[in-house]
């Protein structure tokens, strides 16, 4: 009886199906937890064949040739080095940190021996770490890589071929050094040019390292100087905000803003009259100091930022006009692209500017890393975009991404006392 093949082949393929199943089970090594793999051990799988593991996120950033040159790059070395870029997200099973991410990679790898290049929680940045200690000095090389004024416009497959090859050399520590140091020298320079005759006492050097680690720490606005005279046009705010901003550091953040404000007020003094931008820039500048006067918050010193780069912009008169900073998170710096993201929970779609990143997330249908504000009885934290758009400038603006026309800006709604109505509701 069996005029259906469909129901012989099943009745034959359904034992065969359950012996095949009772025999994978017992030659493949499972932990009972790992009935679903997790990010960790799907990672430690995938290095088990490849030392490079690129999350589908910067398949674009790292497409398969570039990982290829990359796995080549590390054959050479000898050395036990596994590169691993997935994006960190706060909330993830890294909890959104490289620390996270190394530690879980780690604890599923079996070798004793290990170099691991990962991506960073500060964007632009790599992380690095070496087991069972750094005698390759593999922190600080990795670090170095985003502080190299030759990385500064670099992908992320040319990075990490950066840090592999400093990695390689075993000297991190002194390039590190090398290349930061333009942040304690200037500083030094500054607070006690006229203190030493070239007689470096102990003490002096103490002081003076002292003086540059707090100028990193703390200020990083010489650094700030510093890179924007080499950048002039289009502005952007270099990566030592960001570093700043990503640790969540609200004074030091503060600082930053405040000094960008001053900054943005000098432009404006030196520009002439009869630049077209000139009323523009006047009035960025003058909500960008009402808002960092009553700023609460990374929202608001984010929405400082957004201000002076729209002063920046209008006194640089760039066309076609630059894009805002990243939607998601200004902090992220400026947008790379415009792109179309439905909220949750919401039918429209808005057209919002984002960083590569985000973008990217967005692309593969991720979060983006938002930037959070309280809700609005002050409480649980929620993304700055879901406040009520008449309790929240940034959330009406987007801090410039859904901005229609001047009126409807920052610097017109900070005029019409919008920011300070809000700030005293909260
Ligand atoms: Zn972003």
């Amino acid at each position: 009886m069996s005029g259906n093949p469909g129901s012989a082949i099943r009745s034959v393929a359904a034992p065969l199906t359950t012996l095949l199943v009772a025999l994978a089970l017992l030659l493949i090594p499972v932990s009972p937890a790992a009935a679903r793999s997790s990010p960790g051990e799907r990672i430690a799988k995938a290095l088990s064949t490849s030392p490079v593991y690129v999350d589908p996120g910067y398949a674009d950033s790292v497409p398969p040739a570039r990982r290829k040159q990359l796995v080549a790059q590390i054959v050479k070395t000898g050395l036990p080095i596994k590169v691993v870029l997935v994006p960190l997200v706060k909330g993830d099973t890294f909890n959104g940190d490289s620390d996270g991410l190394q530690r879980v990679v780690r604890d599923h790898l079996t070798q004793r021996n290990l170099i691991l290049i990962t991506t960073s929680d500060l964007a632009g940045f790599l992380s690095g770490r070496e087991w069972p200690d750094d005698r390759h000095q593999t922190q600080d090389a990795v670090s170095a890589v985003g502080f190299l004024d030759e990385m500064k416009d670099a992908g992320l497959a040319d990075q990490v071929s950066k840090a592999i090859e400093l990695v390689q050399q075993g000297n991190g520590t002194r390039v590190y050094k090398d290349a930061t140091s333009g942040l304690g020298e200037s500083a030094h320079h500054n607070s006690s040019k006229s203190r030493t005759g070239g007689r470096a006492s102990p003490w002096l050097v103490i002081a003076a390292g002292v003086v540059a680690v707090l100028a990193i720490a703390g200020c990083l606005l010489v650094f700030v100087r510093l890179r924007r005279r080499r950048q002039v046009s289009p502005f952007a705010f270099p990566k030592a905000v960001f570093a700043a901003a990503a640790t969540a550091d609200e004074r030091a953040l503060r600082k930053h803003a405040d000094a960008e404000v001053i900054a943005l007020g000098e432009a404006v003094q030196a520009a002439s009259d009869s630049l077209p931008g000139l009323p523009r820039a006047l009035d960025a500048y003058s909500a960008a100091g009402k808002v960092l006067d009553a700023a609460h918050g990374l929202p608001d010193l984010a929405g400082v930022l957004a201000l002076v780069t729209d002063g920046r912009d209008a006194l640089t008169g760039g066309t076609p006009s630059p894009l805002p900073l990243c939607f998601f998170n200004p902090l992220h710096g400026r947008a790379a692209r415009r792109i179309d993201w439905r909220p949750l929970g919401r039918r429209d779609r808005l057209n919002v500017a984002a960083c590569d990143t985000c973008a990217q997330a967005v692309r593969t249908r991720r979060p983006p890393e938002v930037l959070t504000a309280p809700d609005s009885k002050g409480g649980r934290s929620v993304p700055y975009f879901e406040i009520p758009a008449e309790r929240s400038v940034w959330a009406a603006t987007g801090y410039g991404s859904l901005v229609r026309s001047d009126e409807d800006g920052m610097a017109a709604r900070v005029g019409r006392g919008e920011f300070s109505r809000a700030a005293g509701r909260s």
